[in-house]
This record gives C-alpha cells, sequence and structure tokens, in this order.
C-alpha cells in the first residue's frame, strides 16, 4: 500500500502528525475501490455512508453524462431548470406523506443548518420568537457552528466552544430507560423551544446508537402535543439504509421539518435537502420582504446533482433494489451474529444494513489511539473500516455480498483476537 506523504492537502478529521499519508484510489467499482498501486479495499463504510448501490451505477453515471452536455449550473433564484423540479416532485411523493416543500443546498450540514434557520424563521413570522433547539445527547448534524452547537460536545469542537449556542440536551433513550428521554422531553417542551432535532432510530457519528421506532414516535408526538416543531435529520438514515426508504417510515412519523443528503444521488454527487410541511413555508410566505426564508447556496440546486438523485430515484423504483437492502440486511445479521455472546464486544447491535459492536480493550492504553489502530490494521488486510473509537461498524452499499462480507467479519473475529 503506497501513500501520498507529500502534499499540500489537508485531509477532512485527520491529524496529520498520526496518519502523514492517504492512499490514492484510481477507480472503484461496486463495492470496491482500487488504488494507484493496483491494491484494492473492500469498502465497507460505503465512502463515509454516502455510497448506496454501489460505486459507478452505470444508471447514474449515465444520467450525469447525459445532463453535463446539456446544463451545468444555473442561478436558482428567479430560474429553475427540469431536473431540479422533476426531483421535488417525485421527493414530496415518496417522502412521508406532508413533507410538500424542497429546499435544496448542497450537503449534510446545510441541510440542517437551513432546517434549524427554517424553524426560527417559522416562530419570528407567526409573532411568537422563539430560539431555544432541543437536541438528543450524542448526536451529530454537522461541523459548521449552527450544527456543531446541535449536536454532542466533545474533543472534536472543544476549541469553537465559544461560538457555539446553547441548546438543551435530552438524554439518549437507552433501552430500558426510554421513559427518562421522554420525561426529560416533555419537561424541556413546556419552555416553548423553537424545535427538537433528531437523527431518527440511530446516532450515527455519535456511536451507531439505536432506539426503538415507539421511542422516535412517543417524541414525535409528545412535540405535537407541545407544538414544538420536529426536526429529522435522515443525512445519514435515508435512501434505505436503516432497512426502509426513510427511517421516519418504520415508526409511522411525519416530521415538520426533514434533511436528506448522503445517499440522495446514490452517493456520486454533493446534494441536499431540506423538505418542510405546507405551514412552515406559508408563515414565510408574504408580500413583505423581510419574511422571505433568507437562505442561499451558489450551487443549490445543481442540475447534474439532481439528475444524478432522478436517476437514483428511478433505481429506487425497481423491485430488484428493495429486495436488494432485505438481502443485505439478512446478510448483515448472519455476519454480526457471531459475535452476539462473544465477551470480546459489547453491545452487538443491527439496524437494517448497519451493524456495530464495541470492542472491550485489552489494555487501556489502546484506549486513546484503538480508533486509529483498528483502522491501520483493518486497511492493512484491504478493508476500509473506519471505527468511531472502540466501536467497529459495518455500513456497506447495498450491492456487497455474503463472500465480501465474509472478509469483513473475520478481520473483525481477528482484530477482537489483536486487540480485545
Ligand atoms: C454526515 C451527517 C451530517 C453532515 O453531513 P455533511 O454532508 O458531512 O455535511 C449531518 N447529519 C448526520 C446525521 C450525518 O450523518
Amino acid at each position: 500500500m503506497t501513500l501520498v506523504t507529500q502534499s499540500p492537502v489537508w485531509r477532512p478529521f485527520t491529524q496529520h502528525g498520526l496518519q502523514p499519508g492517504a492512499v490514492k484510489i484510481a477507480r472503484a467499482q461496486g463495492s470496491w475501490l482500487e488504488a494507484e498501486d493496483g491494491s484494492r479495499f473492500l469498502d465497507a463504510i460505503s465512502s463515509w455512508w454516502v455510497i448506496t448501490h454501489g460505486h459507478c451505477r452505470p444508471e447514474i453515471m449515465q444520467a450525469i453524462r447525459d445532463q453535463s452536455e446539456r446544463l451545468d449550473q444555473v442561478i436558482f433564484a428567479g430560474f429553475t431548470h427540469e431536473p431540479a423540479e422533476r426531483l421535488a416532485r417525485r421527493l414530496v411523493e415518496i417522502t412521508p406523506a406532508g413533507l410538500d416543500y424542497v429546499f435544496y443546498s448542497d450537503s449534510g450540514s446545510t441541510s440542517v443548518e437551513v432546517a434549524l434557520k427554517m424553524a426560527l424563521g417559522f416562530w419570528r413570522n407567526r409573532g411568537e420568537p422563539r430560539t431555544r433547539i432541543l437536541a438528543l445527547e450524542h448526536g451529530y448534524h454537522g461541523d459548521t457552528v449552527g450544527t456543531m452547537s446541535a449536536g454532542a460536545r466533545s474533543a472534536f469542537n472543544a476549541s469553537y466552544e465559544p461560538l457555539l449556542f446553547d441548546v438543551t440536551r435530552i438524554p439518549f433513550p437507552t433501552q430500558g430507560r426510554e421513559q427518562d428521554s421522554l420525561d426529560a422531553l416533555e419537561a424541556a417542551c413546556k419552555a416553548k423551544p423553537a424545535a427538537l432535532v433528531v437523527e431518527p432510530l440511530i446516532l450515527g457519528a455519535g456511536g451507531m446508537l439505536i432506539y426503538s421506532p415507539e421511542t422516535l414516535r412517543e417524541m414525535r408526538e409528545i412535540c405535537r402535543r407541545h407544538d414544538v416543531l420536529f426536526i429529522a435529520d435522515e443525512v445519514m438514515t435515508g435512501f434505505g439504509r436503516t432497512g426502509t426508504l426513510f427511517a421516519c417510515e418504520q415508526a409511522g412519523v411525519v416530521p415538520d421539518i426533514a434533511c436528506y443528503s448522503k445517499g440522495i444521488t446514490g452517493g456520486a454527487l454533493p446534494l441536499a435537502v431540506t423538505m418542510c410541511k405546507s405551514d412552515i413555508f406559508d408563515a414565510h410566505y408574504s408580500t413583505d420582504r423581510s419574511r422571505a426564508f433568507f437562505h442561499s447556496s451558489s450551487f443549490n440546486a445543481n442540475p447534474i446533482a439532481c439528475a444524478a438523485a432522478l436517476a437514483n430515484l428511478e433505481i429506487w423504483e425497481k423491485d430488484e433494489t428493495p429486495r436488494r437492502v432485505a438481502r443485505l440486511c439478512a446478510l448483515q445479521e448472519q455476519g454480526v451474529a457471531r459475535f452476539r455472546g462473544d465477551d470480546r464486544f459489547s453491545n452487538v447491535r443491527r439496524l437494517g444494513t448497519i451493524t456495530a459492536l464495541d470492542l472491550r480493550c485489552r489494555e487501556e492504553g489502546y484506549l486513546a489511539t484503538i480508533g486509529l489502530d483498528l483502522m491501520r490494521f483493518f486497511n492493512d488486510r484491504g478493508l476500509l473500516l473506519r471505527p468511531l473509537g472502540r466501536t467497529i461498524y459495518v455500513l456497506p452499499p447495498y450491492c456487497t455480498t455474503g463472500e465480501e462480507l465474509d472478509l469483513v467479519y473475520a478481520a473483525i473475529a481477528e482484530a477482537a483476537s489483536r486487540f480485545g
């Protein structure tokens, strides 16, 4: 494995003093990445959770080629284009009924920033200004200042702490202690906050923490009763990751505002949407310019990204797609099942296509760098896995086969012998 070391590139979430090099990838296909030197990596985390059907899915690549010959980019205020119009109509059809408006942006963080701004604008325009945000403990919503504020505080954002706004944290609904969270939410709602923001069913960067659809439904219900906006951050969970197209479906929940990004183009191009109910749009609708929703991104609704998203939605219309996702869920269950009852691991879990398990470390000393050590261990075996500390998770593209997953789980067993 040859690494690029001399480079002006400053990489994300990277301590260059500990990770001086990066693997230079030349091409990708299905579940596999191929480096310039010919070495191959099984992409067991879908390239940071974005690739859904597989790398370089032909229909999406073709849609990108076709669209790029017609229209590359156009200002989206006062102008529109067919891919954005068609995609918005399709999204309204397939997302939970009632999410009738689509605001385009270009990353998950931005889609959540937009959601928070929509919530505050809604209350201000209704003549009842509310600014407090409720958020789940261990949540992650992005790395911009607003989304860091809503997310868990940790070493990752300690430097920026003075810039972050205060939010009310609702304890994570740990299994068996759900009522404590619901009670805390109920109490927090009495102070008339603007909105609750949650990752439905599974908290991703917070450690792949799973909670039940019943709890999600209860949280939504409490917000409805107290007239607090409910924001579902489906940036990671959207587009099949939890086994259904959207996680909220499993709880029969319709959020007031929903954020989608990672899988929306199948992972091929950056795009995000924030969708909302009509009362949020209506609160901004007026002949008074000061009540408008003041947000834009240079690349709102980029036509090529919208065309990729439309191709992705067409793939979802084929029966084989939900079948493939269901098959992966079953394969993932088989793969992770062997670790249930293995005392080198705790909290062996699965939600839809995602599995996760926490390695008990043999030596305390491993704890500080265990994530990096494990990542290197897996990379050396031709696997792209990127544990969150001692939490190893497998989040593969939907085309991944049982044989490929066998490679992953065999390496996890080997890692347990080495580090566990
Ligand atoms: C990744 C993620 C984000 C941020 O998305 P970016 O595209 O990285 O800005 C927000 N929310 C959740 C739940 C995520 O997993």
